[in-house]
């Protein structure tokens, strides 16, 4: 593969790829870094309800290859190779892989943000059959069903509020004795009459083989077990995005993400940050596509300024 390109984006998701369709339209040399296959993590489901222009949904796998394929349509090429190293700070900028070495005249990082696992076994086989990680996202399969929600945080006060919308009951599984979440989302959700709480609790173990159908579950306090059955669960325990490639050279947030506004432009002239790994509200297939298409934006216009 060509070492010199215009755009070097690191990362073949929804923010990836849109990135590459609208850099390759603008008529930059663009070259996409993926270390696993296209679409990145909207790849893991096979029904993707959310995007706009697929009413019948689509199998997540297929749209990755098919934001894949409308890049490469207009001339964006793919490397598979593991981005190892980033040298970020001289105008011509060098991108380390496990396929060789690559520079371009501006990247965009759109590595993604990961959800943080319970780690129990089973996990991987039932995530997409009961076990999942965004309400928005999967919400709607649990339609007048029974779900748990595992954290304390503010995106599982969040995820429980919108799931007690669209299910019979929502327990509510923490570790510790109240929600860390904002106080708003704490009263409605003790003032909701289908949510249950479960606190100083936590998940043991997966039930179920093909399918989730229920949780066995730890009271920390007494040591005492018990089953949940449920239909599904959705774990909010936090996510990791996917820098730290970038710790000492980008600024990043406390929890690790990219500090990119919506323009995508981070502390670095010439670097952009497109899609879960930025700091944002809502990490979402359409909001990671619709990052690409502004870092894309601001990359031409910065290459504009750069000749
Ligand atoms: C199980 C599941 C179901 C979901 N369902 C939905 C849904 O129905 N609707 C919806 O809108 N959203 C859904 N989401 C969320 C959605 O997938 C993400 O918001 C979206 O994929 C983010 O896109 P991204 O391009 O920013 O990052 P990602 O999709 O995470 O892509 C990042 C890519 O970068 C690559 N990468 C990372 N590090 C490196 C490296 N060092 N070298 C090379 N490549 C690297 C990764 O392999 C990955 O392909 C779901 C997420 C999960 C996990």
């Amino acid at each position: 593969m060509e070492p010199h390109w215009d755009v070097l984006i690191a990362g073949g998701g929804p923010a990836g790829y849109s990135a590459a369709l609208y850099c390759a339209r603008a008529g930059l040399r663009t070259l996409v870094l993926e270390q696993l296959s296209a679409g990145g993590q909207i790849a893991l489901t096979t029904q993707v309800d959310n995007y706009p222009g697929f009413p019948e949904g689509i199998d997540g796998f297929e749209l990755g290859q098919r934001m894949r394929q409308g890049a490469e349509r207009f001339g964006a090429r793919t490397q598979l190779a593991e981005v190892t190293a980033l040298e970020l700070n001289r105008p011509l900028k060098t991108v380390h892989t496990s396929a060789g070495v690559f520079q371009g005249r501006a990247v965009i990082v759109a590595t993604g943000a990961n959800p943080r696992r319970l780690g129990l076994p089973k996990e991987q086989a039932l995530t997409g059959r009961g076990v999942s990680y965004c309400a928005a996202c999967d919400g709607m399969f649990y339609r007048g069903k029974t779900v748990a929600v595992v954290g304390g945080g503010s995106t599982a006060a969040a995820d429980a509020l919108l799931l007690s919308r669209l299910c019979k009951k929502v327990i509510l599984i923490h570790r510790r004795d109240t929600l860390r979440a904002a106080s708003i989302e704490h009263q409605a959700l003790l003032e909701a009459p289908n949510v249950e709480f479960r606190w100083n609790t936590t998940v043991i173990q997966f039930l179920g083989s093909d399918r989730l159908l229920g949780l066995r579950l730890r009271d920390l306090l007494s040591g005492a077990e018990a089953e949940l059955p449920c239909d599904g669960v959705f774990l909010c325990i936090g996510r990791v995005p996917a820098t730290a490639l970038l710790q000492g050279q980008l600024e990043l947030d406390s929890a690790g993400y990219l500090i990119a506004d919506e323009t995508t432009r981070t502390s670095i002239p010439g670097v952009f940050a497109a899609g879960d790994v930025r700091t944002k509200a809502l990490r979402q297939a359409v909001t990671a596509a619709a990052d690409g298409a502004v870092a894309a934006h601001y990359a031409e216009e910065y290459l504009r300024g750069a000749q």
